[in-house]
């Protein structure tokens, strides 16, 4: 039996409970199988093994009073899962389905993504199933320091440097660093995505969508093709979704698409600069739904449906996808009808948004299919810029920030390409995100010896 497949199978019996984590693991190790040969020492030392196991998981009680008065108990989790390289370092999700199984398989694929980045940072995740959806913001601000008044005591800026995932924008930073600050007395970088004001980075809101759209035209220029006068399906409607239409649109192409968890809208005339700052006030102000985009702007609104639903219930055109909302979002059957529309290019915004049946078909027709642990990566580079600004006390402009995110952006995808290429799997975008990820954290794991 191969080293790989005993890995996965006691992964599987380990924690026949995380099918998410499962999902990341296999998807990881089985493009991992040749190096195995290629590095006996890696065998060796049981790497394989050890990398499927996180250094440590906090699981705690998060109790907070709401505007009635009444005492709420939520579940906080912190998975510190590999910090080879740099300090543990991921993102923070809020969202209602949080469990260890998702935090896990997020912190597992966050150990490769910040590989690529080529700046030193480890894995983690943390989050909780609080849900900041329809709280007042002084309950939200009560859950915050609640939830940080146990984290605090397992971070810091040289050990753990938590920041924004799905459900935690500017407003949940701000109360979580607030709080850090207060009960720690001191003002360092322990947290990235913070406001201009206190220690954030031009850039990082935009960073993750900016990033993938970058991403995805690296993928398009190796076939001598670009964004322009392209049609482009963008999911999701939150920080990733509203930046990458943003850049999107910069490079001259027209996204038709947007959704959130309760509708899709499709816009064929195109969510141009002016309804994209719409978008940005709706989400990230007001705390609408997407639904009162298709009110003001009389477009189509397909209420509990998917973007990928609609594209195939109603036989829409795409060239370009960018999948930014969550987790297996994307199934095999719309992704077959994504291909019979014309797509000929994904780049993934979210963390693991296709499943495992939509990859095979992305890349059984030739789709140009760039995962999200390289796609977007952008969001946690742009998260250690702001590491070592904090570190220097210093500000860089947009400027500078944007050509440095552009030169990541490029610089992964080369990686991924040249690591595919060495592999034999040429354009396997998938294996060479994979084994460049992996070897770097491999071989500083083999530096430290059995620990
Ligand atoms: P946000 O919370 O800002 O936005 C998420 C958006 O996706 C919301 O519009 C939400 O709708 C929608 N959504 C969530 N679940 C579903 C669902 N089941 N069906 C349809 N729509 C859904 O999160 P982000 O934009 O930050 O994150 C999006 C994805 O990008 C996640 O996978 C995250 O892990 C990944 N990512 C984020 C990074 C970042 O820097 N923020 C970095 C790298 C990856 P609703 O408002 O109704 O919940």
């Amino acid at each position: 039996m191969s080293v790989i497949k005993d890995v996965i199978d006691k992964v599987k019996q380990t924690d026949p409970d995380q099918p998410e984590f499962h999902q990341a693991v296999e998807e990881v190790l089985e493009t991992l199988e040749p190096t195995t040969k290629r590095h006996p020492e890696f065998v060796k030392a049981n790497i394989y093994e050890r990398i499927v196991e996180p250094e440590r998981a906090m699981h705690f009680r998060v109790p907070w009073v709401d505007d009635k008065g009444k005492v709420i108990v939520n579940r906080g989790f912190r998975v510190q899962f590999n910090n080879a390289i740099g300090p543990f370092k991921g993102g923070l999700r809020f969202h209602p389905s949080v469990n260890l199984g998702i935090i896990k398989f997020l912190g597992f694929e966050q150990v490769f993504k910040n590989s690529l980045t080529t700046l030193p940072m480890g894995g983690g995740k943390g989050g909780t199933d609080f849900d900041p959806k329809g709280k007042s913001d002084g309950e939200v601000m009560r859950f915050c320091q609640a939830f940080m008044r146990e984290l605090f005591r397992h971070i810091g800026p040289e050990c753990d440097v938590p920041a924004g995932d799905i459900g935690v924008g500017g407003r949940e930073i701000g109360y979580l660093f607030g709080y850090y600050k207060k009960i720690r007395n001191e003002h360092t970088g322990v947290l990235t995505g913070k406001s201009l004001e206190y220690g954030g980075s031009l850039v990082r809101p935009e960073a993750t969508g900016y990033g993938t759209t970058y991403f995805a035209a690296e993928m398009l220029a190796t076939r001598g093709l670009d964004f322009k006068n392209k049609i482009v399906a963008i999911s999701g409607a939150g920080n990733v979704a509203q930046y990458a239409v943003e850049k999107v649109n910069q490079l001259g192409g027209k996204v038709i698409t947007l959704c959130d968890s309760s509708a899709t809208i499709i816009d064929e005339k195109g969510i141009d600069a002016k309804k994209c700052d719409y978008v940005i006030e709706l989400k990230n102000v007001k705390r609408g739904r997407i639904k009162e985009y298709a009110d003001k702007y009389k477009s189509a609104c397909f209420e509990g449906m998917s973007v990928w639903d609609v594209i195939r219930e109603q036989g829409i055109k795409v060239d370009i996808a960018l999948p930014c909302a969550t987790q297996n979002e994307l199934d095999g059957i719309n992704a077959a009808a994504l291909v019979k529309n014309g797509c000929y290019c994904v780049a993934e915004g979210a963390n693991m948004p296709s499943t495992p049946d939509a990859v095979k078909i992305f890349q059984e027709n030739n789709v140009l299919y760039g995962p999200g642990k390289a796609a977007n990566a952008g969001g946690v580079a742009t998260s250690g810029l702001e590491m070592s600004q904090n570190s220097m006390k210093l500000s860089w402009t947009r400027e500078e920030v944007d050509n440095r995110l552009l030169l990541i952006m490029k610089s992964i995808h080369k990686s991924c390409i040249e690591t595919a290429e060495a592999y034999g799997r040429k354009g396997d975008y998938v294996t060479g995100a994979n084994i460049a990820g992996f070897t770097k954290v491999a071989r500083a794991m083999l530096a430290y010896g059995v620990v």
